[in-house]
């Protein structure tokens, strides 16, 4: 065990490769599975088990500056949670660190109110009001770019503006559900006729999403020295694509129906308080132009990046046949493949006065390294299609097929840092 963490009562959160040490403690919303008329509730990720916070009240006395916030948990939406300040939401992460660490005098009561996390099952966390797709991955932008304008691959506002799309929140699935492939408008090539059918170049993009906090109010845009205290937490989030709907469809207006068909996230949202002890200064490469002053400040400078490791696994119906382990097949990191910081795109959001939500979420776009091997969409790993990927099992795959679970990861870690982890975010196509 890491000498630094504190250490739980709940002995499987003690292990070294635990994605749900003390030092995290995700929120999320579950129902249990022995009990289908159960009531959804909200409740904390500790080591293999979930501590349900709904109704906590009726088994312990709590505090009184955090009451408040326990009412708003017996919702079965902690949207409302949520919008409650960073200040509450950092008393309320040590409290509950007080209840779970090794010495609680809590141990007793709390115990037998653990609930195993493969005895529910999970849905999406909060209430989704709306959804924005970022494109701060330079990386992916700047491959894309390639194959669509191979002379200037960066558009000219790229980097003065995090760039993004709104996207749709009614698809928004948790890890665990499946998405059936889209059937859509698509043609053979320049000057052939448009045609109707399943969408034959399927993909994912790896990414991960930002949920908001405290809202603004419409008309009053958030600056960057106030805009960590919106930023609630963080998920996986995998932005699926059908590239030959896409390609016909998205111009002028950009992504509609090749992508608004699904969105599968993790279902833990780390807060961003557990994210802090990964916090590293944000840079921009000094030959690129500055931020703009709106987009400035110097907490973001000193630590606006944040360090997680991404990694992508695929699972073909021909490996689970055959027992095989999904597939590792890329690795990046968020902090290097990010061109904007998260406040960054807070502020940008807002900036015309555009109002955010408890539990709005932002997609980062998709966060591909800086090398061909890790990318984070199939479109850049597979060169447009051209040069599909052989799996160990010698199957190749350009774009995605029924059958194919994709699996996104994702944790942190970091010298003298308890290691913590976001889960995952996994599913299946089918036709
Ligand atoms: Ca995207």
């Amino acid at each position: 065990m890491n000498k630094k963490t504190i250490g739980s009562w709940v002995q499987s959160a003690n292990t070294d490769t635990c994605d749900f040490p003390i030092e995290n403690l995700p929120y999320g919303c579950f129902h249990e599975l022995r009990d289908a008329s159960s009531q959804k509730k909200i409740g904390i990720a500790i080591g293999d088990c979930i501590l349900p916070l709904t109704n906590l009240s009726q088994h312990m006395a709590i505090p009184e500056p955090l009451k408040e916030g326990f009412c708003l948990l017996d919702q079965q939406q902690m949207n409302s949670f949520m919008a409650l300040p960073a200040s509450f939401q950092e008393k309320m992460r040590r409290f509950l660190m007080s209840l779970l660490a090794q010495n609680s005098s809590h141990k007793e009561k709390l115990s037998p109110l653990l609930i195993q996390q493969a005895e529910v099952k999970m849905h999406l966390p909060c209430q989704i009001p709306d959804f924005t797709d970022f494109y701060a991955g330079i990386y992916h932008a700047t491959n894309v770019g390639q194959m669509l304008r191979p002379d200037q691959p960066l558009a000219p506002n790229y980097q003065w503006i995090p760039v993004a799309y709104h996207g749709r929140s009614s698809s928004i699935i948790p890890s665990g559900e499946n998405i059936k492939r889209p059937i859509g408008q698509t043609r053979a090539g320049e000057g052939k006729p448009p045609y109707f059918q399943a969408s034959r170049r399927l993909d994912y993009e790896l990414e991960l999403g930002v949920f908001i906090g405290q809202p603004n109010r419409q008309g009053h845009p958030i600056e960057m020295q106030d805009a960590e205290e919106h930023f609630f937490g963080m998920c996986l989030l995998n932005d699926w694509s059908a590239r030959d709907i896409q390609g016909w469809e998205a111009v002028p207006l950009g992504p509609f129906l090749a992508k608004n068909f699904a969105t599968s996230i993790s279902p833990w949202i780390v807060t961003r308080q557990a994210l802090d002890p990964f916090r590293k200064p944000w840079q921009r490469n000094e030959i690129d132009p500055q931020p703009l002053a709106y987009l400035e400040s110097e907490s973001n400078r000193a630590s606006g990046a944040i360090e997680i490791q991404l990694e992508v696994y695929l699972l073909t119906s021909q490996m689970k046949e055959k027992n095989l382990p999904a597939q590792h097949i890329v690795s990046s990191e968020f902090s290097k493949a990010a061109y904007w910081s998260i406040a960054q795109l807070i502020t940008h959001h807002t900036s015309n006065g555009c109002n955010l939500n408890a539990g709005d979420l932002l997609g980062t776009g998709t966060l591909s390294g800086s090398t061909a091997q890790e990318a984070g969409s199939l479109l850049e790993l597979s060169r447009g299609g051209k040069e599909p990927i052989e799996l160990s099992n010698g199957e190749k795959r350009s774009f995605l097929e029924d059958g194919d679970t994709v699996i996104f990861k994702a944790y942190c870690e970091t010298e003298g840092q308890v290691r913590i982890g976001f889960g995952e975010c996994q599913t299946l196509i089918v036709s």
